[in-house]
């Protein structure tokens, strides 16, 4: 439950705990509350900071967002310890991925990890986007430059003449391959 009194799935607030404060309350058999511990981070701040430094934003294939939070990869909860071995740090979109929608995260045996569909198909490694800090046309273009590609107007033309497709030949290109 959160602290308006809005009630949230099991997954949610493991989600909204694996990173953040924490004050533990104990409560006797019939409710009473025993004991209210000290606010404390749930990942301290050492950690966190080696964590970012390792990571630098969401390791989901392709993201790379710097804005994250940290995953425990088995939820303190269930007895996750709060060391490196067992944080990675995700977007919040990915974070939800994660815990509400069913993909999953595991350690390969490499030591690397692997992201796992809900279907339990692998997604591959992809890199992050590049980033454009400045005006990205310019960046862009200077991209092409490096590349050696030249674009202008008759770029987008297909250099099919408009002949009929010749299924032998085709397969007589594609059959080497
Ligand atoms: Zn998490
Ligand atoms: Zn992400």
């Amino acid at each position: 439950m959160l602290e308006d009194g809005t009630d949230v799935s099991a997954e949610t607030s493991r989600r909204l705990s694996c990173d953040a404060g924490k004050v533990v309350m104990k409560h006797d058999s019939e409710g009473k509350i025993l004991d209210v511990g000290r606010r404390t981070r749930t990942i301290p701040t050492a950690i966190r900071r080696a964590l970012t430094a390792r990571d630098e934003g969401c390791q989901f294939p392709g993201c790379g967002l710097k804005f994250c939070e940290a995953h425990h990869l088995k939820h303190w909860a269930d007895g996750g310890e709060t060391s490196l071995d067992n944080l990675v740090l995700l977007c919040r979109r990915h974070h939800r991925a994660v815990h509400e929608e069913g993909y999953q995260i595991e350690h390969a045996s490499n030591g690397e990890l692997r992201f796992l569909r809900p279907e339990g198909w692998e997604i591959p490694y992809v890199p992050p986007a590049p980033s454009l800090s400045e005006d990205p046309i310019v960046s862009i273009s200077a991209l092409l430059v490096e590349d050696d590609v030249t674009i202008d107007s008759t770029t987008g033309f297909p250099r099919w003449d408009g002949g009929w497709l010749d299924l032998n030949w085709a397969i007589q290109g594609y059959r080497p391959l």
